[in-house]
């Protein structure tokens, strides 16, 4: 039912409710579609007036609906209202309500409301991500900016990941101010960005470039460019990072890893400890290779050949130049079946090493150790993994250089697909990167919150005019 274009007497309300199939829950379905609709907020005070004047009681529910309605429309005074009435009624509201106040209000010249709620629901509960952001967006329009990094912090410490969306706005609102603290927090963001090998999209990129050409006094120039294959960047000449590690960093990441991932707990291995003891010994004996496959993930690659034909394809190709092949393959495909003729396994067999682990067997902690053990040259072909990873490696060192690692050795999916060969790995590391009078910062042309192993190849390109 679409809702009324004006406020409606109580006789008229109570024939719609009459006219509606199922009266119990018009209130509800007719305040629903208010919001859908963006009705009028007379027209739904007239709805409540008359329910409070018939039932004198207006349940949580519909109060938050009409609360919403306020909110999508801006209606200070009105939100204000609401959250008395629900704060007389019901004493303590739940996170929806919250959300749904210190939104509107942040969006008001009452901003500085949604702070003092922000503190009421710190007693309750752990505020949720979109209050804070909600905050320091408010902060940041008015320029309070030590406010705006406070909260920022404080969310950080409560483990929450914040929105491109809430780190934009702080280049946005930092614009043309002079004042090194504030630079030391934005330089603090992209260092985070650099970190979590984040890609800030076209629109982030544009606010961070606006932000450093607006800094009073320290004549930053940025210019969108490409990379050439090499490294350099062919605005100011610098040469980006290496992508491949040291032996030293080599080595520390490989003893981490094997230590704390692979033996350090069983959260991520999937297998049984003797199945995985049987890979070790396998693989100790036949060290090193040059590549190792996952081969389940590879023999998906194209979905209209049989399996087993997209594993030989690749096998094929990888095997060339007397490349030491480590397949990873699963038990299953030692059965002849439509997928897996034996035949072509047979023959498979003999360009590249192979282990089969039992069926259900799905573990990156096998890739990741054969890979390590083979040593810095060795690379790896499998989906984009290695995620769960992340969280036991605790240091952000180690973190950095797994990723860079990961960057420089996995051969993706689409790359694959795409190729069909091993592309050889850009020379340059493709993340944020600064010498203290140049940044780079890669970027993406589209939008995707989707967490993406494809390395972009534009670059925004930051230095300093002396
Ligand atoms: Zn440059």
């Amino acid at each position: 039912i679409q809702p009324p274009e004006k406020p409606l007497q109580a006789e008229e309300w109570n024939r719609l409710r009459e006219s509606f199939k199922s009266p119990e829950i018009f209130e509800e379905v007719m305040f629903n579609n208010m919001v859908r609709y963006n009705s009028p907020i007379d027209v739904a005070k007239s709805l409540l007036t008359h329910l409070a004047k018939s039932n004198g009681d207006i349940g949580y529910n519909l109060l938050v609906k009409y609360l919403a309605l306020c909110v999508q429309q801006g209606k200070t005074s009105e939100i204000r209202d609401v959250y008395d009435i629900l704060k007389i009624r019901f004493k303590i509201l739940e996170s929806g309500a919250y959300n749904l106040i210190i939104r509107g209000l942040s969006n008001s010249d009452q901003w500085r409301m949604a702070l003092t709620l922000l503190e009421e629901v710190k007693k309750i509960m752990i505020p949720s991500r979109t209050n804070y952001e909600s905050c320091i967006k408010a902060a940041g329009r008015h320029q309070e900016m030590t406010l705006a990094c406070e909260l920022y912090h404080e969310m950080l410490a409560k483990d929450m990941v914040p929105t491109l969306d809430v780190l934009q706005a702080f280049f946005d609102y930092s614009r043309g101010m002079k004042d090194p603290e504030l630079q030391k927090e934005l330089f603090g963001i992209l260092l985070y960005l650099r970190e979590n090998q984040i890609y800030p999209h076209k629109t982030f990129m544009w606010s961070i470039k606006l932000w450093f050409e607006s800094i009073p006094g320290e004549n930053w120039r940025g210019h969108l460019t490409n990379i050439t294959d090499s490294g350099q960047c062919p605005v100011c000449n610098h040469q980006l990072e290496d992508s491949e590690l040291t032996e030293e960093e080599y080595n520390n990441l490989s003893e981490r890893i094997i230590r704390d991932v692979i033996h350090g707990t069983d959260t991520f291995r999937k297998t049984s400890p003797q199945e995985f003891e049987a890979f070790q010994t396998f693989v100790e004996n036949r060290l090193p290779f040059d590549i190792v496959i996952d081969g389940l993930n590879v023999s998906h690659i194209k979905p209209r050949k049989m399996q087993c034909e997209n594993l030989f394809e690749a096998v094929n190709c990888l095997a060339k130049n007397n490349v030491r092949l480590l397949v990873l393959g699963r038990k299953h495909m030692l059965i002849n079946s439509s997928n897996w003729k034996r035949e072509i396994m047979k023959e498979m067999q003999n360009k590249a090493d192979f282990f089969f682990a039992e069926n259900i067997s799905e573990d990156d902690a096998f890739l990741l150790y054969a890979t390590l053990r083979s040593g810095k040259h060795c690379k790896f072909v499998t989906r984009d993994f290695l995620r769960d990873h992340k969280a036991c490696l605790s240091d952000s060192l180690t973190r950095h250089l797994f990723r860079k690692w990961q960057r420089g050795h996995q051969i993706s999916k689409k790359k694959f697909l795409f190729f069909f060969i091993p592309q050889p790995a850009f020379r340059y590391d493709c993340v944020v990167q600064t010498t203290g009078d140049t940044w780079h910062i890669p970027y993406k042309d589209t939008f995707e919150e989707k967490y993406s192993y494809r390395v972009p190849r534009k670059w925004l390109c930051l230095h300093q005019k002396y």
